[in-house]
């Protein structure tokens, strides 16, 4: 039995066999094998999904450079096609009875040695295109192409790092857990976490011998066992047994009003990314969706999602919700939620960077995409549209605007939507400093702590090493939002907090005594908060 210690991000113990995940590993390893049409099979599976993966890359660089740009992802179809290219892989791993990523390595280097040997400068440009494609074909066979193929048996993930797009790709069913080298307690991989309810370690270093050992994640203590012995499985098998039984108390509370003692009321909404967390919002009865991250559409996705494919997310969000009120937060893309069709550059500071109502702003085809999708899904339920990272009265009135003429567009071509709520986050210092003014526009503010307390306290949250830094109880922190709660009142707005602070217990006191009107947390979140508001 080995213990390794991190810090956890979410409370719970999984238990399961430890799945390695390596991004783009290409170090190739030679093993010989013993069946070499089972190889050959095995490589063709991976030549289509990386056909796959091309194909959606041509569709996304055509609309972003035009056709005659994205044709080289069309001459890496075709070489994946070329004859002489499958031959030689196939005749390797025959004849030499080895392993397909070998076998493409090898072919790989032959061919690009050969086309940087010709005269043609066209034909020695090809070299970099085969390397390139023999690489692609690699990764297919390593990681199965990406981290969504990854999990075939339910297993506890671990590995240096998950960004959030290869976080929602993963198949949720079969996840028990997670342990990572890097990340941060407050990172949207964290917050995913929390989300899926997964017990979650970061800061511990995954080594290659554990995939496939049994292990056991302790989210309390921190505690990451590999091959545990038979006491230390029983003694946690007994605790994950416990919280289970906790967590069948706390449906007791399902139905039960969100009322304090003396019957002062709040609205206890969740926080969601996708239609499975509305699933989880459902059975853990939220009373409505406080926080819709669209953004996490665009990162399951290899292109932009089209505004039909937006529209029917959002009207089974509202369809599901049954009534009850949606606030579907625009595009919040940037810093540390990166996707590559859009494209963005590297830059130096991504957290002060271009991202969220920033792209908006600037890249309106995008941002009027997802607004007609919005209003269309708006005659199927309550919904509010909600703007994140405002830092000035004149980006709320530019929003404002597309989304009327967002609106008198669809008026011309007879498509129906209904009235919205519109709101605005509250997440920089510069948006509590002129709430006054906001509130005179929007409907409502809800506060994104995460973010506030990131940019009140200079302290970078995707920083694992500022942790014990990032102190969401700074008075300054406190003062910040009891002073937006106060401005939004005075001017007619109501308030909320959908950050994470929201569902500290520690701090819901005060919270109802600045006067919140609405707390959303993740969907495991819900019931435990309803308990300790009731004993208010
Ligand atoms: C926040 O910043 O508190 C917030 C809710 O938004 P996100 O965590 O997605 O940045
Ligand atoms: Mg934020």
């Amino acid at each position: 039995m080995e213990q390794f210690t991190g810090r956890p991000i979410f409370q719970g113990i999984a238990i399961g066999p430890i799945r390695l995940y390596t991004k783009k590993e290409q170090q190739v390893k030679r093993y010989k094998i013993t069946d070499a049409e089972a190889e050959i099979a095995r490589f063709h599976r991976a030549r289509e999904t990386a056909a796959a993966e091309l194909a959606s890359l041509y569709e996304a660089a055509v609309r972003q450079v035009g056709e005659a740009n994205a044709m080289i992802f069309e001459v890496h179809q075709m070489m994946l096609e070329d004859e002489d290219y499958l031959d030689s892989v196939t005749h390797i791993i025959r004849t030499q009875e080895i392993n397909a990523e070998m076998a493409v390595a090898t072919t790989g280097d032959n061919f690009s040695a050969m086309f940087s040997a010709m005269e043609d400068e066209y034909m020695r440009a090809r070299a970099a295109d085969v390397k390139d494609i023999s690489e692609r074909l690699i990764a297919c066979l390593v990681n199965g192409g990406s981290a969504s193929e990854l999990l075939t048996e339910p297993a506890i993930l671990a590995a240096e790092d998950l960004a959030p797009s290869e976080t929602v790709q993963l198949d949720k069913s079969m996840l028990l857990g997670f342990v990572t080298r890097l990340g941060s307690a407050n990172s949207h991989t964290a917050i995913l976490a929390r989300t899926m309810n997964l017990p979650a370690l970061i800061g511990i270093r995954p080594d290659p011998a554990w995939n496939g050992r049994l292990a056991v994640v302790d989210g309390y203590s921190g505690t990451l066992t590999v091959d545990p012995d038979e006491e230390y499985l029983l003694q946690m098998q007994t605790r994950k047994a416990q919280d289970e039984e906790k967590r069948t108390l706390l449906q007791q509370l399902k139905g039960k009003e969100t009322v304090t003692r003396s019957g002062r009321r709040v609205k206890l909404y969740a926080n969601v990314g996708s239609l499975s967390d509305i699933r989880s919002a459902m059975e853990n009865d939220a009373e409505g969706i406080g926080l819709f991250r669209s953004e996490f559409l665009y990162l399951e996705k290899k292109d932009f999602p089209t505004e039909e494919e937006q529209f029917a997310i959002y009207r089974t969000a509202l369809e599901n919700m049954g009534g009850k009120k949606v606030i579907i937060r625009t595009l919040d893309i940037g810093a540390d939620k990166q996707i590559d069709y859009f494209g963005l550059e590297r830059e130096e500071n991504p957290a002060l960077g271009y991202r969220a109502i920033r792209i908006c702003l600037t890249r309106p085809d995008i941002f009027r995409t997802q607004l007609r999708a919005l209003l269309r899904a708006s005659v199927y339920g309550p919904l509010s549209i909600m703007f994140p990272m405002i830092i000035s009265l004149d980006e709320v009135l530019a929003v404002k605007e597309i989304l009327e003429e967002v609106k008198q567009e669809l008026t011309a071509q007879d498509i129906p939507y209904a009235p919205v709520e519109i709101g605005v986050m509250i997440e920089t210092p510069a948006a509590v400093m002129i709430s006054e003014q906001l509130a005179a526009e929007v409907d409502f503010f809800s506060i994104g702590t995460n973010d506030l307390t990131q940019y009140t306290l200079a302290l970078d949250r995707q920083n694992p090493k500022l942790d014990s830094f990032y102190d969401p109880h700074h008075p300054a922190v406190l003062r910040m939002i009891r002073e937006t709660i106060a401005n939004g009142h005075a001017h007619g707005c109501w308030v909320g907090i959908c950050g994470e602070l929201g569902a500290d217990e520690e701090l819901t006191e005060a919270f109802l005594e600045m006067g919140v009107d609405e707390l959303s947390v993740s969907p495991p979140m819900i019931l435990r908060l309803r308990k300790r508001i009731r004993e208010l």
